[in-house]
C-alpha cells in the first residue's frame, strides 16, 4: 500500500458573548423558554431593518489581532441564501468577499516542534435557530439562537494529524477565552467545528479531493472523525475509487461519517451584498483602541511561566492553555504561594477532581485564596499533603475557609511522638513481609510502611516523623 498524508483544514464557529444579538436587542443568553429571546428582526418579519451590533466587530478585530491577521479597512455583509426552516429569512447574513480579518496564524507545538497554522479568514455572521427533532409531532424550531453573533474562523489546510488538530483547537480556544469574546462552552454549542479532510500520496504536491464533516461537537470527536475519514478515503483510493467532494455528517456514537449532500460551491448560495446594512469602515484608531485592550495571550503567558515561575515547558503550557487555571495561578502567587506548588495542585488533584466531576476549570467553586491558604498550612507543617487533598475535596463540596475545614475535620497534623508511636507499632505488627523485605535491602518497603502509617492516622500524622520513627525501629530490629 502507498504511503498517504492526511491534510486537514478547519472551520471553527464561535458564538460571541455579547449581551445582545448581532442585529437586534434580544438577549444572547443560552437556553430560556423556546422562542422567547426573539423579536420581529431575528425572526425575519417583513419590513424590519437589521442594525449591526458594534461589539461584534470589536470582538472580531480582537480575535484577528490576537492571531496576527490583517484587518480590512472596509468590510461588508452579504446574504448567503439557502432555504432551511432554522433560517426564517431564507438567507443568513454573513460576509463573502470582504471579511473583517484575513491572513492570520496560530502557533502550535506538537512533540516539541513548533509550527504556524495559517488562518485564511475570520468573518462575522448570525447563527441560525435550532430544530427540535425530539418533538412529538415531527420537528419544531426554536429561534432563541437565531441572530446570536458568530465568528467563523477558517484555517488553511495546514494541519497534518489528529494531534496537530487537537493542539490547534486547544490554542484557539485558549485565545478566545483569554480575549473573553466567547464562553467556548462546547456542550452548549458555543464552539463548533467543521472538519475538512483529504488524503494524498506522500510526496504529491496537489491536494486530494476533500470532504467536509459537519456535526463535530468536541475536540476529541474531531480527532475521531479525522482518523475515520482519512482511513475511509485511503481505502477507497486503494480500491481505485474516486473521492467525491461532499458534505458528510459525523456520527460520534457510531464512530462513522455519512454522506449528507454533495458539497455546495459558493455560487450555490447566490451571495450578494445585504442592501439593508451599511459598509463597515474600520479606521486605524478603532484598531488601536482594540489593540490597547488586548490581554496577555497564552503564548506570552507560557514564556513568563517558564522564565519567571520556573515551571517546566509542559506545566507552563498546560496551565496557560486554560485561562481559569492561569488566573488562579497568578492570583495564588500574588498571595504568596509558590508557583510550583500551586501548579502541582492545579494540574494534579484539582484537575483530577474536575475530570471526575466532568467540570471545567472555570467552574471551580473556590478561589486562589483557598489554594494559597492551604499551601501555606502545608508549608508551616500544620497539615500534611494528604490532609491538603482532603481540604481540596471539601472545598469542591462546599467552599468555606481552609482554617475552618482543618478545624472541623480535625486535619491538623499530629507531631507528638507519643501519639504517633502507637500507629507505628500497629503498622509494624501488621506488615511483617515489608519488614522482611526491608531487611533484605528493599528500601522502598520503608515508603510503603510510611504510607500505611499515614493511612492509619487518616492523613494526620507528620509523614517526616513517621519516616524517621519507622526507620529507627527497622534498623534496630
Ligand atoms: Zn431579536
Amino acid at each position: 500500500m502507498m504511503d498517504y498524508e492526511t491534510i486537514i483544514g478547519l472551520e471553527v464557529h464561535a458564538e460571541l458573548s455579547t449581551k445582545t444579538k448581532i442585529y437586534c436587542n434580544c438577549t444572547t443568553e443560552f437556553g430560556g423558554e423556546v422562542n422567547t429571546h426573539t423579536c420581529p428582526i431575528c425572526t425575519g418579519q417583513p419590513g424590519v431593518l437589521p442594525v449591526l451590533n458594534k461589539k461584534v466587530v470589536d470582538y472580531a478585530i480582537k480575535v484577528g489581532l490576537a492571531t496576527d491577521c490583517s484587518i480590512t479597512p472596509l468590510g461588508k455583509q452579504d446574504r448567503k441564501n439557502y432555504f432551511y426552516p432554522d433560517l426564517p429569512k431564507a438567507y443568513q447574513i454573513s460576509q463573502f468577499d470582504l471579511p473583517i480579518c484575513t491572513n492570520g496564524k496560530v502557533e502550535i507545538e506538537v512533540d516539541g516542534l513548533k509550527k504556524d497554522i495559517g488562518l485564511t479568514r475570520i468573518h462575522i455572521e448570525e447563527d441560525a435557530g435550532k430544530l427540535l427533532h425530539e418533538a412529538v409531532d415531527g420537528t419544531l424550531v426554536d429561534y432563541n439562537r437565531g441572530g446570536v453573533p458568530l465568528i467563523e474562523i477558517v484555517s488553511e489546510p495546514d494541519l497534518r494529524s489528529e494531534e496537530e488538530t487537537r493542539e490547534f483547537l486547544n490554542q484557539l480556544k485558549a485565545i478566545l477565552e483569554y480575549l473573553e469574546v466567547s464562553d467556548c462552552k462546547m456542550q452548549e454549542g458555543s464552539l463548533r467545528c467543521d472538519v475538512n479532510v483529504s488524503v494524498r500520496p506522500k510526496g504529491q504536491k496537489e491536494l486530494g479531493t476533500r470532504t467536509e464533516m459537519k456535526n463535530v461537537n468536541s475536540f476529541s470527536a474531531a480527532c475521531r472523525a479525522i482518523k475515520y475519514e482519512a482511513a475511509r478515503q485511503i481505502e477507497a483510493l486503494e480500491d481505485g475509487e474516486v473521492i467525491s467532494q461532499e458534505t458528510r455528517r459525523w456520527d460520534d456514537d457510531k464512530g462513522k461519517s455519512f454522506t449528507m449532500r454533495s458539497k455546495e460551491d459558493s455560487h450555490d448560495y447566490r451571495y450578494f451584498p445585504d442592501p439593508d446594512l451599511v459598509a463597515i469602515s474600520i479606521d486605524e484608531q478603532w484598531i488601536k483602541r482594540i489593540h490597547d485592550e488586548l490581554p496577555e495571550l497564552p503564548r506570552a503567558k507560557v514564556e513568563r511561566y517558564i522564565k519567571i515561575y520556573n515551571l517546566s515547558d509542559y506545566d507552563a503550557g498546560q496551565v496557560a492553555g486554560n485561562k481559569a487555571m492561569a488566573d488562579m495561578l497568578d492570583e495564588a502567587v500574588k498571595l504568596g504561594a509558590s508557583a510550583k506548588f500551586t501548579c502541582n495542585w492545579l494540574l494534579g488533584d484539582i484537575s483530577k477532581i474536575l475530570n471526575d466531576k466532568n467540570m471545567e476549570a472555570s467552574e471551580i467553586p473556590f478561589t486562589a485564596r483557598h489554594i494559597a491558604d492551604m499551601i501555606s498550612l502545608i508549608d508551616k507543617k500544620t497539615i500534611s499533603n494528604t490532609a491538603g487533598k482532603k481540604v481540596i475535596d471539601e472545598l469542591f463540596d462546599s467552599p468555606r475557609s481552609v482554617e475552618q475545614i482543618v478545624k472541623e475535620k480535625g486535619l491538623a497534623q499530629i507531631s507528638d511522638e507519643a501519639a504517633l508511636l502507637s500507629v507505628v507499632d500497629e503498622v509494624l505488627k501488621n506488615n511483617e513481609k515489608s519488614i522482611a523485605d526491608y531487611k533484605k535491602g528493599k528500601t522502598n518497603a520503608l515508603g510503603f510502611l510510611v504510607g500505611q502509617a499515614m493511612r492509619l492516622s487518616k492523613g494526620k500524622g507528620n509523614p517526616q516523623m513517621f519516616n524517621d520513627m519507622i526507620k529507627r525501629k527497622l534498623d534496630s530490629l
